[in-house]
């Protein structure tokens, strides 16, 4: 399989004349989760053995950042699900495997709560044993595709062990799940990141991801790259959609009266030409993190840490000057522009936030414990 041949159908079909309604209405972007669960491409990164497409991080990235360049909100639900197979495909169950390799499932993170925000490793949310059941409580503040996915990777403090975490498999059906409020965000509102309350809510002891305690290992070990990875390609694909929405415009639009285009002004190609170097930035810092990965390079953890935050916070200058150079016809719904614009500010504040990055960074490269 090619997955960007396949995407490019899905985009004629329903990415692209859906964003603008999917952002309007701040609607699930069910149409377009359907048709790249029919052509395979929930289950990109499912293994083989189960019936997916056993691709890897690269691909996944490619068809983040692909989709990101028209829909962000659709981008960031696959971002999430990717994120969440990638855990599931070490510790969960057949059957919901094969269900997503076969493109009828979707899941997501539901990590960060609202009593420790986006110090998303440190859950205070319960889980007790009862029986054969495990009994979950807990405030979680956001959740991309909150009861619109099929299940969730699922944080909580320890059962009985020693540690910071343990994750579950929660389906979203379970009684005791309860939707606090809508989502009614600034940007990508079509991802359905509303909270979610658990109350007394009962899962087999057996839907454990993984060791009691040891979800903070699995958080750093296989999640915190996929995130950082398939987040910061969202932020590249936004660039490059804002970038080209952006010269098509200055390229096209004229003042008559000089006889000239916005593309003749030197001021204007200055400006682009700074994002393009942002852009292509990112971009290269998202292939050697690709490639450190693969390689289990020495440098993998710094890169990892680097990635998001770079591509977080040049996406929000690339935005700003795309707004910018396209003058008041960027704030025109019709443009597409001063969506990108406000979808891109979402990144540098999911956790682990841009701020929080730099000081992870800082301290990896003064030689500090990160925790
Ligand atoms: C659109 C969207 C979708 C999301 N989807 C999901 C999801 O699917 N699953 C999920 O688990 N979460 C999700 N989140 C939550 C996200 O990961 C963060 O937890 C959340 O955005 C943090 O917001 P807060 O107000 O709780 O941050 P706060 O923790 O209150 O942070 C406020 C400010 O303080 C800064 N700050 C905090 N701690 C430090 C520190 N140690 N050093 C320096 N600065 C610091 C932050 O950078 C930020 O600028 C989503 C968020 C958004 C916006």
């Amino acid at each position: 399989m090619n997955p960007l041949e396949v995407l490019a159908g899905i985009e004629t079909q329903t990415l692209q004349p859906l964003a603008q309604r999917t952002d309007a209405e701040g609607r699930f972007p069910r149409e377009t989760i359907s048709a790249l669960g029919e052509t395979g491409l929930l289950g990109l990164v499912s293994a083989a053995s189960v019936g997916g497409q056993g691709l890897g991080l690269k691909e996944a990235a490619q068809v983040v950042s692909r989709i990101a360049q028209t829909c962000p909100s659709t981008a960031m639900v696959v971002c999430m699900h990717y994120c969440a197979t990638a855990v599931l495909e070490q510790f969960g169950p057949e059957s919901v495997r094969r269900a997503i390799a076969n493109g009828k499932h979707l899941s997501t993170l539901a990590f960060s709560e609202a009593d420790s925000r986006s110090h998303f490793w440190a859950p205070t949310g319960t889980a007790r044993a009862d029986g054969s059941n495990v009994v979950l409580d807990a405030r979680k503040s956001w959740v991309t595709s909150a009861f619109e996915a099929d299940s969730y990777v699922w944080s909580s403090k320890p059962l009985a062990a020693e540690g910071a975490s343990t994750l579950w498999l929660v389906d979203a059906k379970s009684d005791g799940l309860s939707q606090p409020g809508r989502f009614d965000g600034l940007g990508l509102r079509g991802n359905a990141s509303t909270p979610i309350t658990a109350k007394d809510v009962r899962i087999a002891a057996g839907a454990r991801l993984g060791e009691d305690g040891k979800g903070f290992d699995t958080m750093m070990g296989v999640v915190l790259p996929w995130f950082s990875v398939l987040s910061a390609a969202c932020s590249t694909g936004l660039m490059e959609g804002a970038l080209s929405r952006a010269i098509g415009h200055v390229s096209q639009t004229r003042h008559l009266h000089l006889d000239s285009s916005l593309a003749d002004l030197p001021t204007v190609r200055a400006y682009l030409a700074k994002a393009r170097i942002k852009a292509d930035m990112a971009q290269a810092l998202l292939d050697d993190t690709v490639a450190a990965i693969g390689a289990g390079r020495a440098d993998t953890m710094l890169r990892v840490l680097e990635v998001k935050a770079a591509a977080a916070e040049s996406a929000l200058e690339v935005t700003d000057i795309a707004m910018r150079v396209c003058g008041g016809a960027a704030f025109r719904k019709e443009a597409g522009i001063e969506r990108l614009f406000r979808d891109a500010r979402a990144s540098s504040v999911m956790a682990p936030t841009s701020d929080v990055l730099y000081d992870f960074i800082g301290k990896a490269i003064t030689g500090l414990p990160l925790f």
